[in-house]
Formats: C-alpha cells, structure tokens, sequence
C-alpha cells in the first residue's frame, strides 16, 4: 500500500488564510505518494468553517473536523492526530508562518528511519521582540528547570511517525503541552531548519493571557521544581529569621543603648514570610488545580461534526453527532 500522510491543521478565526492556505498546501504537497489534509475548526466564530467546507466538498482528501466551541489550540492538535490515518503525521499552523512547502523534507527524513521529525525554525520574521524574546527566554527557563526534552526553538512544526502519534494518543492529560509531550515520547529526531515566515493574514490568536496558560502548563507539567523552590524558600526565611534572631540577642546583650524597641526587625520578618508563604501557596494551587483539571476525566473536546471523513470515523459521529473522542 503506499504512503499516506497526514498533516493537521488548527485553525480559529483564519477566513483571511484559508483560501491562500489550502491552495499553497495541496501544491507543496504534490511530491507525495498520498496525503489527508485534516483541518480542526476550533470554534471560530468567523467564516472559517464555511470556506472549509467548500474546499472538503472539492477534494476528497480534505478532511473538515468542526469542534463544538473553542478549546485551543493544544487540543485542536490533539483532535487532529487523534482521527488521522497516515503513516505520518505532521502538525502545522494555518497562518502560513510555517512553510507547507517544507513537509516534504520533513517526510524525506522520517524515510531515512526518523520519527519524530523537528522543523526548527533558524529565523523569525514579523514577530515582535517581545514575543521572540519570551519565547527564547521561556524554552531555556524551561530546559533548565522541567525535565521536557524537546529541542529549542521548534514550535508545533513537526511531523511523527505512526509509533509516535500512538504514543501521543495514550497521554491524555487535560493540561497539555504538546511540544513537551512529544519530547517525553523520545524515539529517533531529525531536524530540518526553516525561516519562519511572518503571519500572512490575520492577527495573533495566541493573545498574551493565552501564552502564558501554555508557559505554564509546560512548565507545571514537566517539572516539580517550582515545588522544591518552596522548600528552598522556607528554609531561608528560617535561615534568615535565626540570623535577626541572634543578632538581637547580641544587641541585647551588649546592651546597645539604641535599641528601639524592634518594631522594624518583627515588622521584616512578618512580611517576609507572610510573602514568602503566600507565594508558596500560590505555587502548589498551580499544581493543585492541575490535579483537579486532571481527576475529572472529562473528554479533551467535543466535535460538533466531521466532513470528508470515511469508515469508522464518518460512521462513528453519524451515529451520535456529540460523542466523546477517546473511541473516535
Ligand atoms: N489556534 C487555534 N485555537 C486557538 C488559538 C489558535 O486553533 O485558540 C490556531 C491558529 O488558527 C493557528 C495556530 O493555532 O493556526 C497558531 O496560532 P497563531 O498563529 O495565532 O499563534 P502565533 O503564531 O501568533 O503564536
Ligand atoms: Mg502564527
């Protein structure tokens, strides 16, 4: 049988890309053998779908999977590998920034024994400094602290095997953090360098708030250090406290005649470890909420319905048009 390969695509509100993105796609994706382009509509509110749509009922290898409201981008990408059938499975943002052009490599590479094939991205145009210069800082902070190994600077670009998509498809934590996840998987890498492109239409659907969800589910889900700095903080302050402590002893001692009354030393301590505690505390909800995300299993997403989809999946939501995902 020959290959199938499946690129999946998030999209939310992208009516301004679609057009553009699917025509450059099914050019770039000429070289191989056989291909399913699985698009996830995540609760756009725009005319995504309805483009979508037009394009699936034009070629059948167009795949359209409508969620029933937005769950993010995360989880739009779980969707996707989820119902893709290939060989492989290559993730890939809408808005162009990542070169569809590229996937060909991508493929060349996992033919040579890879599977899990990073596209790094070797420059970044049309994105602010703000967001190059978080995003560098925070796969650093996060290499050094969580136990993720994933290559820096890669984003959601990159393609699996079919063993590592399996592999994806057990891990179903609610707070996900894709690129991290993939690194846990281990397997055999490549990487193949890209430039990455600016935005070819549209704004950001990633607004701060959201970026910093995803910085933290990375770094809560991959690493319990932040619960060690804890620790690390309680000690000092006592540390600390017994220092002042001794020293006002000593004062005493020596009957130092300025001595106030130590309003200032108590005034130090209270709010040092009333701080102290309070940011501790806030480090374990972190955790704690996670935990609470995590033990009421309910399902990642719901999909509202599927087009160009056959066989089991077609039948499957048919059937019953809200199932949850895990028999998809
Ligand atoms: N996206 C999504 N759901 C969301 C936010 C974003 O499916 O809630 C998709 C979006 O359509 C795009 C990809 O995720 O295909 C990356 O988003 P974007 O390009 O806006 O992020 P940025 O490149 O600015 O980080
Ligand atoms: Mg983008």
């Amino acid at each position: 049988m020959a290959e199938l390969h499946s690129i999946v695509v998030p999209m939310y509100n992208e009516e301004s890309v679609v057009d553009v993105f699917v025509r450059r796609a099914v050019e770039a994706f000429a070289p191989l053998p056989d291909w399913e382009l699985i698009v996830v509509d995540d609760g756009s509110s725009d005319r995504t779908y309805e483009l979508l749509r037009a394009h699936a009922g034009s070629d059948p290898r167009i795949k359209i999977v409508k969620f029933a409201r937005n769950f993010g981008h995360q989880i739009a990408i779980t969707a996707g590998i989820d119902l893709a059938g290939g060989d492989t499975v290559t993730v890939i943002d809408a808005d162009l920034q990542d070169p569809p052009e590229l996937i060909p490599a991508l493929v060349d590479e996992w033919r040579n024994g890879a599977d899990i094939v990073f596209a790094v991205r070797d420059s970044r145009a049309g994105e602010s400094w703000l967001k190059k210069a978080t995003a560098s800082w925070f796969y650093r902070v996060l290499r050094a602290l969580g136990d993720v190994d994933a290559p820096l600077d890669a984003g959601d670009f990159r393609l699996m095997s079919r063993r590592a998509t399996e592999a994806l498809r057990g891990m179903r934590e609610q707070n996900r953090y894709m690129r991290g996840m993939v690194g846990w998987v281990g397997l055999n890498r490549a990487y193949v360098t890209y430039a990455r492109d600016a935005r070819y239409a549209g704004t950001t659907k990633y607004p701060l708030a959201k970026m910093v969800r995803l910085a933290a589910n990375g770094l809560v889900s991959f690493s319990t250090r932040p619960l060690q700095i804890a620790t690390f903080l309680g000690v000092a302050a006592a540390a600390l406290g017994l220092c002042v402590g001794l020293w006002a002893i000593g004062e005493r001692l020596l009957g130092n005649p300025n001595l106030v009354p130590g309003w200032a030393s108590l005034m130090v301590a209270v709010l040092f470890v009333g701080g102290m505690q309070l940011f501790t505390l806030g480090i374990i909800g972190e955790y704690i909420g996670r935990i609470y995300d995590e033990v009421r299993q309910r399902p990642l997403y719901l999909i509202e319905e599927v087009t160009g989809f056959s066989g089991r999946i077609a039948e499957h939501f048919a059937r019953s048009p809200m199932p949850d995902e895990q028999e998809g």
